[in-house]
């Protein structure tokens, strides 16, 4: 390691210890950004990577719920504003038992470069609870978000901080949270997004992050003159994410051999159909059950507790969570012959499990670039709530994949090696971190 990143690691490791994740994302573009601020004195002297790396805001409160047998329950909520150069907050809200402040950290710290790639007006923020959705009734659900809503809401608002969905905070969710910080405030404003499409909602939103994944990785394809048609492509998870990037691999000819869930992964060799992923939605979003009954209807091979990086493919999306994907998946993945990886969750891949796909030269793509179109259709949904206003279907996708095109090319400027290799993982940093550096510049020492 260079010394001027380790200097820049021990520093922050004094700061928050016990905090892997952070230090993980902290590290990951700190290998950037310092040999670039050394080039570029400006930021060296504004310690801008440092000042980015501490949250503006952290605020954590107790989220006291009752459940369904009338016993008091009690949860950790968390909002971690990190940054807001260039925008309100903006960033979504995650329910899972594994999340803490480390977690939430690293999220908001890669919301802050990801939504600057967008090119929209959109700082960045990540907040969530350490409850576990798995098992809850629906009133429970709405009990909980009402409770961690009646103390977030003092600290969000559509110019302040807009939250939105992410691991276990879907639409249902969001409608709770939106009620509740309706009746509150008595005001009906774009506080959330991810909203229902008849209450301010945007349509394309629940598409968007799967959609743009795969539109993503057609731009990388297209520069090397090639596309996703008949290519086999393997999966994690099977929630929002994995759901609409199997419906869009679909649509452009692709062959999607797997999907996954915390139990296990389906292996299915004759590909996902629409009538499959239809099964899919259903069963996920409406029923709430387990990916294994999907092996059991289709007769299709389901390995309990293992992940899908063993099938052999030509593109991987790692879309279930974070570190996922490790050095052995990542040299197993390479060594099969899959030449793309693009996350459509955030930091799927350990830092080790990076440095083999850059190795092998292999197209990766970081999630701060490739799942933005989620975050970049929030941005336009807060575009139409300030306009009062809602846009057709057709406007909204070709605005996304524009955007999507455009983080494209940024990470292409920023990411090209001497020898033509394209270091998408480099470029994003750079791309993103130019914007919210120079508006901090601008702004002064605050
Ligand atoms: N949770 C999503 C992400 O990781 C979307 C955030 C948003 O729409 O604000 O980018």
């Amino acid at each position: 390691m260079n010394n001027l990143i380790k200097e820049f690691m021990d520093k922050l490791e004094l700061r928050n210890a016990h905090e892997p994740e952070f230090l993980q994302a902290v590290f990951e573009v700190a290998e950037s950004i310092i040999p670039f601020s050394e080039e570029n004195q400006k930021y060296k002297i504004h310690k801008i990577l440092e000042r980015i790396a501490e949250p503006e805001r952290v605020i954590i409160f107790r989220v006291p719920w009752l459940n369904d047998k009338g016993e008091v329950e009690v949860n950790r909520g968390f909002r971690v504003q990190m940054n807001s150069a260039i925008g309100p907050y903006k960033g979504g809200l995650r329910f899972h038992p594994s999340v803490n402040l480390s977690v939430l950290k690293f999220l908001a710290f890669e919301q802050v470069f990801k939504n600057s790639l967008t090119g929209l007006p959109m700082g960045g923020g990540k907040g969530g609870a350490d409850f576990d959705p798995k098992g809850k009734s629906d009133h429970e659900i709405m009990k909980f978000c009402q409770s961690f809503m009646t103390e977030l809401y003092k600290y969000v608002g559509a110019d302040m901080d807009v939250p939105a969905g992410d691991i276990g905070v879907g639409a249902r969710e969001i409608g709770y949270l939106f009620g509740q910080y309706k009746r509150i405030r008595g005001e009906f404003t774009g506080v959330l997004t991810g909203k229902g499409p008849e209450w301010g909602g945007s349509l394309i939103r629940p598409e968007a992050t799967g959609y743009g994944v795969v539109y993503f990785v057609e731009e990388m394809l297209k520069l090397r003159g090639d596309s996703l048609k008949g290519k086999n492509v393997i999966i994690s998870g099977s929630g929002n994410v994995a759901q609409y990037t199997v419906e869009k691999c679909i649509e452009v000819g692709a062959k999607v051999l797997t999907i996954s869930d915390s139990d296990g992964y389906i292996y299915d060799r004759a590909g996902i159909d629409k009538e499959k992923l239809a099964f899919i939605m259903d069963l996920k979003n409406n029923r709430r059950g387990r990916i294994k009954e999907y092996a059991d209807k289709f007769n299709c091979e389901f390995f309990a507790g293992q992940k899908p990086w063993s099938v052999k493919c030509d593109i991987a999306f790692p879309n279930a969570t974070q570190n996922e994907l490790d050095e052995a998946d990542a040299v197993l993945l390479t060594e099969n012959g899959c030449f793309c990886v693009a996350e459509g969750a955030n930091m799927p891949t350990t830092p080790a499990a990076i440095h083999v796909f850059e190795k092998a030269k292999i197209l990766y793509a970081p999630g701060k670039a490739a799942n933005a179109g989620g975050v970049a259709v929030s941005g336009l949904e807060m575009s139409q709530n300030s306009l009062r206003y809602s846009w057709g279907r057709e406007k909204i996708d070709i605005k996304l994949k524009l955007i999507i095109e455009q983080i494209h090319l940024a990470c292409v400027k920023y990411g090209k090696e001497p020898d033509g290799y394209i270091n998408y993982g480099k470029g994003a940093n750079i791309a993103g971190f130019v914007k919210v550096a120079d508006a901090m510049i601008a702004q002064g020492i605050v």
